[in-house]
């Protein structure tokens, strides 16, 4: 990787096409950006400088824009900005990679065929991902596009903690376990041996508290158990997800609510979670802004939940040495972190609270990364903030391989 070299990632969601360019051999970023509100009309484009200056931003009001105009956009845009710099790789994020892929897969017409039949085990999703893959595969053929798998950090778990208690007839259909949110426990698992002696081998819990929210137990940096399954629904309440759910419950609204797979999933995607028990918003920070009993209800609701599942990965894990906190409620809801902290004393956890109210976007009081260790001193338990950072994960992936291809 030379210094005018450039990884690009793709994050491409139902809605929004996001994008981070890295450069030169340390994967410095230098530009990222989002085009948002696809298909909806109102269509908005923004791009940032790596300090979050303003770069480029646009609107599109003359009808919908789709994924492969966003694309087409975004390619250009790119020609026009790179200012020298040499795309040796486009990293995606994809959300599921079934059980054959543990690892960062070079992407073209043979391996969008393989994905398109994972498609039925995360059809809200996936489609979205693979379709800036086929319009870079037509727009520039020659740039090699690496997938990058939310599922391949979990695909070495254990078989107990991947398997549900079904017939084995259904589990070999691939009704298992998968867990998401990989990109970003991996970035957390690499980052953990840079802070400080024995967190490389400890017992972390990792929990990516975001708009989507998972826990994930890591050994030794390896993935063991998380509270997301089959899909991204299960575990934890999230911002609109209502997580584990008692799977009666939806024989319960099908048959004697009569709803249909539509509203139930919508229900559960939609309508449930934060903004579902509090009635008044998915967003955290509104939430805590409040008044309103109601989103107490929600906020205290999901600090409960995170503690059950807390309990059960640390008994995945045969004990905990280390907990670790990300995603945009993790790495800024220094109240949320305390009450977490505070319910698991039990397990050794005690919080330094001035460095825990310090640790606040991103800024850390150890400032490795934006990380910042808010336990106090003599806890049992080592408590970390670490900012989520799934892009750089995709775009060193992204790099490896291509340089593997090369040697
Ligand atoms: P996504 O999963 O979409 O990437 P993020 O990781 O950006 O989402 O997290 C979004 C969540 O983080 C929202 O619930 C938002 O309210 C919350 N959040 C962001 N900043 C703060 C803050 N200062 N205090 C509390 N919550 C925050």
């Amino acid at each position: 990787m030379q210094a005018t070299d450039s990884i690009i990632v793709i994050n491409a969601g139902s809605s929004s096409i996001k994008f981070s360019m890295f450069s030169g051999p340390a994967l410095g970023l230098t530009l990222r950006g989002k085009i948002e509100n696809l298909y909806s009309g109102m269509a908005r484009f923004i791009a940032q400088d790596a300090q979050g200056a303003l770069v480029s931003e646009r609107e599109w009001r003359d009808g919908p824009l789709d994924h492969e105009g966003g694309m087409r956009f975004l390619f250009d845009f790119a020609h026009t900005h790179l200012d020298g710099q040499q795309v040796v790789a486009v990293g995606h994020r994809i959300v599921h990679g079934g059980v054959a892929y543990s690892g960062p897969q070079r992407l073209d017409a043979a391996m969008l065929d393989a994905l398109d039949k994972l498609v039925p085990l995360a059809p809200l999703h996936l489609p979205h991902n693979l379709a800036p893959v086929r319009s870079l595969l037509a727009m520039a053929p020659h740039v090699p596009q690496v997938a990058c798998f939310d599922t391949a950090f979990h695909v070495g778990q254990p078989e107990q903690a991947q398997e549900f208690a079904l017939p084995q007839r259904i589990t070999d259909l691939g009704v298992r376990r998968y867990g998401f949110h990989g990109l970003s426990y991996e970035y957390i698992a690499s980052v953990l041996p840079q802070m400080g002696t024995g967190l490389a081998g400890a017992r972390v819990v990792a929990a990516h508290l975001g708009n989507g929210a998972s826990m994930c137990a890591i050994d030794g940096g390896r993935s063991v158990a998380s509270t997301m399954g089959f899909t991204a629904v299960d575990g934890l309440p999230m911002g609109t997800r209502c997580g584990a759910l008692d799977p009666g419950v939806v024989l319960y609204l099908m048959q004697e609510l009569g709803m249909d797979v539509a509203a139930v999933q919508k229900l559960m995607y939609q309508e449930s979670g934060l903004l579902g028990v509090s009635g008044i918003s998915s967003d955290m920070r509104t939430l805590e802004q409040s008044c309103d009993p109601r989103a107490r209800k929600a906020i205290d609701l999901m600090i409960y939940r995170i503690g059950r599942e807390l309990g059960s990965l640390a008994a995945a894990l045969g004990g905990l040495d280390t907990l670790v906190f990300s995603g945009g409620i993790g790495e800024n809801s220094a109240a949320l972190r305390a009450a977490v902290c505070r319910d698991a004393a039990w397990l050794g956890v005690q919080l330094d609270d001035a460095a825990n109210a310090a640790a606040v976007g991103g800024v850390g009081v150890d400032g490795v990364d934006g990380c910042a260790r808010i336990s106090a001193t003599g806890s049992k338990v080592a408590v970390w903030v670490v900012p989520a950072n799934e892009e750089l994960m995709i775009a060193r992936h992204a790099l490896e391989l291509v340089v593997k291809e090369a040697a």
